[in-house]
């Protein structure tokens, strides 16, 4: 069964204004456009179009709140790192996110990274940018692409630079590699679907 059965669409925000209510939790997905966010998002929640998976990176420019459950959200931030500049990106971003942060409802991050990559600057940058209360879970996506002693090496240099800020899991979409542990790690800072 789903961890998440009552998933749905909630709102698409260009301006905090559009926020729901700031109450309940939610967490945070962030990456770099194209790094398989919303791949990711549809198979930790099992809702294959819940999250639309891009075909044109970069295009989304608004957050997108889902309900996991009630008064608990998944937030969908804006791909970063495309061709729209730094300046534009920074003008439309920054605003949004910046209100984002400052939300009591805000329980922590998860950051996508592209597992051949690692983490880039833009990575790093968002990375000081959650405040320290708050978690941080970086998935290391399209992990099929890589042969198992690769991942394991990926794995290991990502928590080495990492360095305690945050933890990290390898995670396939695709292959379903590390679902489980992302959905529980989810489930548990939301706090949904305890153990009864
Ligand atoms: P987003 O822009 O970060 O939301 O990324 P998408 O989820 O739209 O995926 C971007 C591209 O990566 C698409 O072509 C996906 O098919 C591909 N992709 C996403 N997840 C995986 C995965 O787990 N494995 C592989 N091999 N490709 C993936």
């Amino acid at each position: 069964m789903s961890r998440f059965p009552d998933a749905c669409f909630l709102v698409s925000a260009a301006a905090p204004a559009q926020f729901p209510a700031d109450c309940g939790s939610e967490v945070a997905f962030a990456g770099r456009s194209n790094v398989g966010k919303s791949s990711a998002i549809n198979a930790i929640t099992q809702r294959r179009g819940l999250a639309r998976t891009s075909k044109t990176p970069g295009r989304t420019r608004l957050l997108n709140f889902f309900q996991l459950a009630p008064a608990k959200r998944l937030v969908d931030l804006p791909g970063y790192g495309y061709a729209a500049g730094p300046a534009a990106e920074r003008r439309t971003w920054l605003p949004l996110i910046e209100s984002l942060r400052a939300r009591a409802s805000l329980a922590g991050l998860f950051l996508i990274v592209d597992s051949r990559r690692g983490l880039t600057a833009a990575d790093e940058g968002l990375l000081e940018w959650l405040p320290s209360a708050q978690r941080l879970h970086v998935l290391l996506s399209k992990a099929d692409k890589l042969g198992r002693g690769e991942a394991a090496r990926v794995l290991r240099a990502t928590t080495a630079q990492l360095d305690g800020r945050a933890t990290a899991q390898l995670f396939s979409a695709l292959a379903g590699t590390g679902v489980q542990e992302a959905q529980e790690t989810l489930a548990a800072w939301l706090g949904v679907g305890r153990a009864r």
